[in-house]
Parts: structure tokens; sequence; C-alpha cells
């Protein structure tokens, strides 16, 4: 029998828990047992005195098995079950390509995914823009979707990881989410209780990513690899680019028209590319679909240029409930901003920096983000045609283009804009997008 305020105690004094220590305080988490200044008081303990790897394998399992853990043995797929996260960004639209690529290759990817959060867009968000498509579908739908068609992107339910939803709005309000090791868990509960063969973690560089240093996104990178491997699910990462928004858009259903462009073949922007590319061929090699990154690359662009993964996408969006034509006639369903203005740079030369959080702070003003967890989202807004690093640019030209509700919100946000680019004399070096990449 354990008390929760001996562990807070062990924690708080640099000792380290076992297994059946982290289980019984986790298991008080969903169910009330523990109080919330105990889990502030644990959570203040583990950012000051840290978790070992082991520690970080029993609290991650813990959470993981707070709620339900689905499975998929019983459905006989002929594919493996494979799923990607990432640590946010903005203009980050990989997802939507992404799980459409995949099912295509073979694999089965049933992806449970986030809101937008801060500066940050959530691929839950983007799904929601589309007219009639369901997120919250009911359990025997999303397997049906995924056995069918071979990927359902859907939002989080009150079932997965419960522990995690109450433990993280408790990190929130007592500052203590800076802790790589209770992000790891917190991550990577939610994931694992999809029931994984293999996962790949995109963690994310530069102005407008989630960790604050390149050090401290390595250090998250190899935390989740150890962590996920040792709760006996093969992960991997990619560290990639996020010192810009990844593609030109950034909003919603600004976005979702991305997604149809590059689905289709209309446009592919190559840094946008680059990553999704990177990301589906690790995820085709981590789960046996490829036995090298070239084969990998060879069925995913085979998948693109039949016109199978478009498909995939338009199959998975008509199963839940969305249009049937999404694909030949986005702007028939997708909602446009009633107001469309420039934001003109107001100097000459190359854009050299972007503050890429405050692109992502800009959509969120003009309501393309939440600032409290209960607004609502506005879909038609936010940023497109958003020049990139490295560009010449001319005074007056446009940096981006501001997909507005009203003038005034317009107006805002071509300040935020032109604050966000830093203009300079002489070209900046590119930055790479793929980092690094970690494996077991
Ligand atoms: N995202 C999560 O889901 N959890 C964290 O702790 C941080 C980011």
């Amino acid at each position: 029998m354990f008390l929760p305020q001996e562990i807070v105690r062990k924690k708080r004094d640099g000792g380290t828990l076992s297994a059946e220590e982290i289980q019984f305080f986790v298991r008080g988490i969903p169910d009330g047992s523990t109080t919330e200044g105990q889990i502030a008081a644990f959570a203040m303990a583990v950012y000051f005195n840290d978790m070992s790897m082991d520690e970080r394998v029993a609290f991650t399992l813990a959470m993981r098995d707070s709620g339900l853990v689905m499975e998929w043995k019983s459905l006989d797929l002929p594919g493996p079950v494979v799923d990607k996260h990432s640590t946010g960004g903005v203009g980050d639209v990989v997802s939507l390509m992404l799980g459409p690529m995949i099912a295509a290759c073979g694999g089965f990817v049933p992806m449970i995914s986030g809101r937008g959060l801060g500066h940050t867009g959530g691929t839950l968000d983007k799904f929601d823009s589309i007219p009639g498509y369901s997120t919250v579908p009911d359990p025997e739908t999303f397997r049906r979707v995924v056995k069918d068609v071979g990927v359902a992107i859907i939002g989080q339910t009150a079932q997965l990881a419960p522990a995690d939803k109450r433990f993280y709005s408790i990190r929130d309000t007592t500052a203590t989410v800076e802790s790589v090791a209770m992000i790891t868990g917190s991550i990577l509960s939610k994931k694992l209780a999809a029931g994984l063969d293999a996962l790949v973690m995109d963690v994310k560089v530069g102005s407008g990513a989630f960790m604050p240093t390149y050090d401290k996104s390595v250090e998250l990178a190899e935390s989740i690899v150890h962590v996920g491997n040792g709760a006996g699910t093969p992960t991997s990462a990619i560290l990639t680019g996020m010192n810009e928004s990844l593609c030109h858009a950034a909003g919603n259903a600004v976005e979702v028209r991305v997604a149809i462009d590059y689905l289709s073949g209309k446009s592919r922007p190559a840094r946008l590319h680059e990553v999704t590319m990177a990301l589906c061929a690790e995820m085709l090699v981590m789960s046996g679909i490829a036995k090298t990154d070239d084969e990998a690359r060879a069925k995913l662009q085979a998948a693109l240029d039949s016109g199978e993964a478009a498909e995939r996408f338009a199959r998975m969006v008509t199963a839940l409930g969305g249009p049937a034509d999404l694909m030949d006639k986005p702007d028939a369903h997708l909602e446009s901003a009633p107001v469309i203005v420039q934001a003109p740079a107001l100097q000459a030369g190359f854009a050299t920096s972007v503050d890429t959080r405050g692109l992502g702070l800009a959509v969120v003003a003009l309501g393309g983000g939440r600032v409290r967890p209960q607004d609502t989202i506005d879909f038609a807004v936010g940023l497109t045609n958003m020049v990139e690093l490295g560009e010449a640019i001319a005074v007056g030209q446009p940096l981006a283009m501001v997909h507005a509700r009203s003038h005034d919100a317009a107006e805002q946000a071509v300040r935020q804009v032109q604050a966000a680019y830093r203009i300079g004399a002489t070209m900046p070096a590119a930055e790479p997008m793929i980092y690094k990449t970690i494996r077991p």
C-alpha cells in the first residue's frame, strides 16, 4: 500500500520511483483519489529531479493504461498499424497527406490528432473546416474506416489516456509543462493508446517550435525514441525545420487547400514535400513495409503519381461524412474569408529570418486558433502566399496575403506579419529541413 504524499516525498528528495509506485500514483489521477495539490507537487518534484528512462517508461505505460488501449489484431489487417506525431508547428499540414500516402502503400493509420495549442495549428481543427467531416465518430465507425480506407484522422476521445488530460491541465497551470520526462509521457501515452506497431515522431526545431532550442529538441527526440521502444513500440524521430512556416499557408481551410493541391499534384511546395517524404519513408521502413529509404520513397512517389494517395484522402473524407467532390471542388465546400489583403514589405532586401511563432499568433488573433479552450475557430481566416526565407523582396511587395473576417482584424494581422519578418541586405544561408534522424 502506497501513499501519494510519500511518493511525492521520495521524488522531491531525488529518489527513483519503482514502476509500482508510479502506477499507483497515476491510477489516482483520473479517478480523483489523488488531489490536485498532490499532482501539482509531484509535477514540480519531477520538474526539478527528473525521471530516469525506466521511470519514464513506467510513467508512460501507466498513463497509457489509464484508459482504453485500442487493439487491431482482431481485424486481421493485411498491413502494419503505424502513425506519426509532431510536436507542432505553423503551416504543418503534413498529416493530411501523410495518412493517405501511407494507406496507399499498405499501412493502416488510426491517427488521433489534436487541436491547435498556443501558436501552433492542429490537424483536428483543419479537418473540422471540411463541412460534414466528423472528427468524433463512434469507435466502430473509426475502426471500419481504418480497415476499409487504411486511414482515419479523428480527434482525441475522453477514453484515451484520461490521466494525461487531468495531469496536463494541472501542469499547464503550475509552470511544470517544460519537463522532457513529462512531455515524453504525455505525448507517448496518448499515441501508444492507439495500439500502434510503429511510431515516427516529428520533433520541430526553430523559431516556431514547441521546444525552445535545438539541444532541447534533440533531448526530447532521444527521450521519445528511448521510451517508445522501452514501452514496446518501435519508435524513431526526425528533427525537422520550423524556422519558417512549413508551407506558404497557415490557417485551417487554407491549409486543407494546400493538402488537396499536394495530393492532386497541382502543387507540391519543396520544403513541405521534403519533410512529408522523409516522415512517410521513415514510417514505411519502421513498420517493415519497405526495406530501405529508397524503396520507401519509390513506393510513396508511385502512390502520389498514380492518384492512389489522393483517392484515399477522398475516401476517408466521404467515409467520415465530408463532401464526395471535395477534391474536385474545394472552393464549393471550404470557407473563404470576406477580407483578403496584402501585407506589404516595408523594406527591400532578402527575407533573412522570421518569427514563426509570431506568424502563428497572427493566425490565432485572426480567429484561426483559440485564445481560451472554449473558443470557436474561424476556419476561413489565415495567411497564404507567405514569402520564404531567402526570397528577395521589394518595398510594397506582399510578405503574405491576410485572410480575415474584418478590416480591423486584417490590419492588425498585417502589422504582425510585418513585425515577424526580418529583411536584410544579404541572402541568408539555407537552413536544413531535416536535421537528424534518431533510431532505436
Ligand atoms: N503536447 C502534449 O501532448 N503534451 C505535452 O506535455 C506537451 C505537448
